[in-house]
């Protein structure tokens, strides 16, 4: 098959059709240099200015403060599960760390810091199997609290935080924004860490993308190995050792193309505005026939989750789906149903034809249910 489909993955997943072309025109040999960007040093004059201009676009497209770097990590968002804690948890703030609970990853995540020292749950969703983030009366955090970890966008569930939390006056926020990072103009003041894989909304996988407020480097234990510890990272400009070349050469492609393709991120969030809401109304208008995971205020902009009125049907609203071309909607095997990924690179024709493909598929199967 060479014809694309809309893929809907929850990552990696679909990238600019625009960057898979420059990829591919520079795959076997860069202009002017006769080698590939698999083969080129991370030393090289090229690599030097791509991993520059990567971070410096990613600044100017969230507006990074001076007061905060942005560097280059591996290991995934999973291994910053265990950075954050390990470079955060200790040093001068010697009591718990607070984790708010909005899905399947924020519990992964400090069960991981729970490893690392105390931690204190702010608030979870898990009773209510996840549907929601919390209302601002149903939390608090300790005025001593190392940090408050939050996910901006759970991305198993489609649970999304409609703005940010703000932590107490002294107390870091910390974000896990793998799953909805560059997607909506976000004031990186208000965090003193954020995170993110790149393999949902900035490129492939195998580089995690940091954001880091730099006055807390100085509570970093010493002791921590090298390649865990965020100062390796700031201070050798994420080239203590061989970073994911590739990786970060697409990340700078993809950030390139969100600043002057889709023009920053006011309007790539208009676009997945437009993109989300035609889903949700499929959803709203189906009579029941499609029920949302998500509760309303909480729904996500970036993971669509949702169920049909049986398994069965779910299973063959996939297959029909794939047929169409509308590729990898089969929910997470712990929520089921469904789950459809709009990242900025989906085109809003996308959304569409999946808004379409679902309201005809209610409309086939709704009578059958009487
Ligand atoms: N946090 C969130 C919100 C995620 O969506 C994911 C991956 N789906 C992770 C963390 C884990 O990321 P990784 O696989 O890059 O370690």
């Amino acid at each position: 098959m060479t014809e694309r489909v809309f893929n809907f993955a929850a990552g990696p997943a679909t990238l600019p059709l625009t960057v898979l072309q420059q990829a591919q025109r520079d795959l076997i040999s860069l202009p002017g240099l006769g080698v590939s960007p698999l083969e080129i040093s991370h030393r090289s004059p090229w690599f030097l200015d791509v991993i520059e201009e990567a971070a410096a676009t990613i600044g100017d497209l969230l507006g990074v403060p001076s007061t905060h770097r942005v560097v280059f990590c591996q290991g995934g968002a999973t291994q910053q599960f265990s950075m954050a804690p390990m470079n955060l948890s200790t040093g001068p703030a010697t009591t718990a760390s607070a984790y708010i609970v909005s899905g399947s990853w924020g519990l992964k995540a400090a069960l991981e810091a729970a490893r690392h020292g105390f931690v204190d749950t702010a608030w979870t969703g898990a009773h209510l199997g996840f549907t929601r983030v919390p209302e601002p009366a149903e939390w608090s955090v300790a005025p001593d609290a190392a940090y408050l970890h939050v996910t901006s966008n759970e991305t198993i569930e489609g649970v999304q935080w409609p703005q940010m939390p703000a932590a107490p006056e002294g107390v870091p926020l910390v974000v896990d924004a793998s799953s909805d990072f560059l997607s909506r103009p976000f004031d990186v003041r208000d965090a003193g860490l954020l995170y993110a894989g790149a393999q949902k909304n900035a490129g492939p996988a195998g580089v995690t993308i940091v954001i880091v407020r730099e006055d807390l480097l100085d509570r970093v234990p010493s002791g921590l190995p090298t390649t865990l510890d965020y100062r390796t990272y700031v201070e050798h400009a994420s080239l203590y050792n061989t970073p994911p070349v590739f990786a970060i050469y697409v990340v700078m492609l993809v950030t390139r193309w969100l600043r002057y393709e889709v023009g920053g991120l006011a309007e790539q969030d208009r676009r997945n505005r437009e993109k989300a809401s035609s889903l949700y109304d499929a959803i709203d208008d189906s009579d029941g026939f499609y029920t949302g995971h998500a509760e309303a205020s909480s729904r996500s902009l970036m993971n669509v989750t949702f169920r049909l009125p049986s398994e069965e049907l779910d299973a063959r609203f996939v297959s029909e789906a794939a047929e169409r071309g509308l590729a990898e909607l089969k929910g997470h095997r712990s929520v089921g149903g469904i789950r459809a990924s709009i990242y900025n690179a989906m085109p809003i024709e996308g959304a569409e034809a999946l808004a379409g493909f679902m309201r005809g598929f209610a409309s086939r199967h709704s009578s059958t249910l009487d």
